[in-house]
């Protein structure tokens, strides 16, 4: 394991960096869980500002009765990304996780992977990262309140985006399950935030200007009904992600500016399924370089129908990959078969039977 060099010699692009688990944990708490969600919603954030630059399409999704397996490319015409993650709702109750995820970016010139990474930690950090991007242009100005209901797996990474981009203080936590919440509430405790926790998704709403949906359930779900959300409040809405699998009753959309990431990937997968496909949406990207209007008005409901893009994990691989010079965390694969002779593969695999 070597210290990764901005640009490798050309006689070593068949090892691949690659961030298991382990390195992924040590380079976060390495960096600082603050400092690194507020580093990488800057990275989310420039390539939101370059968007016209990106190859953009719905993520690639392989849907079954139990949940959803997707890909999700993209290429800024120089780094090509893509992501592996799937949505199982009903893995936690035979002790795996709803959403596990790997990575990798490779070179458009060559086509040759250059970093390999675990994703399953990275995309809970750039979902959170980009969910309080938004928040920035979206909520009630000195909203210091957000309800979480559904306090999962994507939950605490949720709460501290929002304690260290937007200055929420007080976290009012809800979900079914009430060990979930005291979960939560306990990963919680060392990041100076006030918390309750709340008896039902109703009273958790009261006094939160910023409202978090983050569950897991593959069905039409009603999270918030149209009567628990007030005039004036930002609703980030995480966890209706896919065909058929929705947080929010359709009256609250139909009263609420909505903003999305890529329209013709969330009118497939996000609240705004519900919606007539001609329903008004603003892309994120035109909120950010200023091209369209965010709130602008108190009274204003502001919902972020988040299903997560392509481009966000792009820009959480080029972070990890800038992030990873000069450190050791990560491991050298050798992934890539290197001939002596470009031509000579066969040759390879038969000096191997010799050597072997
Ligand atoms: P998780 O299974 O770990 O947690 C989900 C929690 O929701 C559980 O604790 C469950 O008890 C709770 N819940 C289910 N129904 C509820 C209800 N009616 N009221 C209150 N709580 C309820 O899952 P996770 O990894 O935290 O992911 C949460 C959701 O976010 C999933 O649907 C996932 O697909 C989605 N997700 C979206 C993005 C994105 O970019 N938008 C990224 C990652 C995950």
């Amino acid at each position: 394991m070597k210290p990764l060099s901005g640009s490798r010699p050309p006689e070593h692009i068949n090892i691949v960096p690659f961030v298991n688990v382990d390195n992924m944990m040590k380079l976060v708490l390495h960096v600082g869980i603050q400092t690194f969600l507020i580093e990488l919603s800057s990275y989310i954030e420039a390539d939101f500002l370059r968007w016209r630059h990106f190859d953009k399409s719905p993520r690639l999704a392989s849907h079954s009765r139990e949940g959803v397996i997707e890909l999700m490319p993209t290429s800024d015409g120089q780094t090509y990304g893509f992501k592996y993650v799937n949505g199982h709702p009903k893995n936690t109750q035979h002790g795996l996780q709803t959403v596990t995820a790997f990575g990798v970016l490779a070179d458009v010139g060559s086509g040759y992977p250059v970093l390999l990474s675990e994703m399953t930690i990275l995309t809970a950090l750039r979902t959170a990262a980009t969910s309080a991007v938004a928040a920035k242009y979206l909520a009630p100005k000195g909203a210091k309140t957000m309800a979480i209901i559904g306090n999962g797996a994507q939950a605490e990474f949720q709460a501290i985006a929002f304690g260290a981009l937007c200055n929420v203080r007080t976290l009012r936590l809800y979900d079914v399950d009430r060990q979930a919440t005291d979960k939560c509430a306990k990963n919680l405790a060392g990041f100076g935030f006030e918390i309750e926790k709340c008896n039902s998704a109703q009273s958790a709403v009261e006094g939160a200007g910023i409202i978090t949906t983050v569950t897991a359930d593959k069905s039409y779900a009603t999270i918030l009904n149209d009567n628990m959300v007030g005039e004036g409040v930002h609703i980030n809405a995480i966890g209706g992600d896919c065909p058929g699998k929705t947080e929010l009753h359709r009256d609250i959309l139909l009263r609420s500016d909505i903003f999305v990431e890529y329209a013709p990937q969330t009118r497939i997968e996000g609240e705004i399924q519900q919606l007539d496909k001609n329903h008004p949406v603003v892309e994120l990207w035109e909120v950010i370089t200023g091209a369209a209007g965010g709130r602008n008005n108190r009274r204003q409901i502001t919902i972020f129908d988040s299903v997560g893009f392509a481009t966000e994990d792009f820009s959480a691989l080029r972070y990890i990959r800038d992030r990873l010079a000069g450190t050791r965390y990560f491991d050298e694969l050798d992934m890539i078969a290197d001939p002596d002779e470009p031509k000579d593969l066969f040759g390879m695999l038969l000096r191997a039977q010799t050597v072997s």
